[in-house]
């Protein structure tokens, strides 16, 4: 997300956010709940751009049936992460 853009929706469940006051950064969250959810969230993708950094760093150390194998088990972690986080998501919208 670029910093200067200025959410005016939760980016967890998708409520408008009540105004902000006074200076600061603008907010991202409806509520600390959705926070907690939100801090959740980013660690997952974290998780799962560490996964695919490691399957790619793998292509480029191994060869052969090893590397494939290798690559194949990070990339499968990571989509496995991407659903969870898909439905964590849809969870958190239906609330
Ligand atoms: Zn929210």
């Amino acid at each position: 997300m670029p910093t200067n853009a200025r959410p005016t929706r939760c980016v967890v469940c998708t409520m408008p956010l009540p105004a902000r006051h006074g200076r600061g950064r603008p907010r991202q969250y409806c509520g600390p709940a959705c926070k907690r959810l939100g801090e959740r969230f980013r660690r997952r993708e974290k998780s799962i751009l560490d996964f695919e950094a490691k399957a790619l760093k793998a292509d480029q150390r191994l060869s052969g049936e090893y590397l494939a194998r290798t690559a194949t088990t990070w990339l499968a972690a990571a989509t496995a992460r991407r659903r969870q986080l898909k439905a964590l998501r849809a969870q958190a919208v239906r609330r």
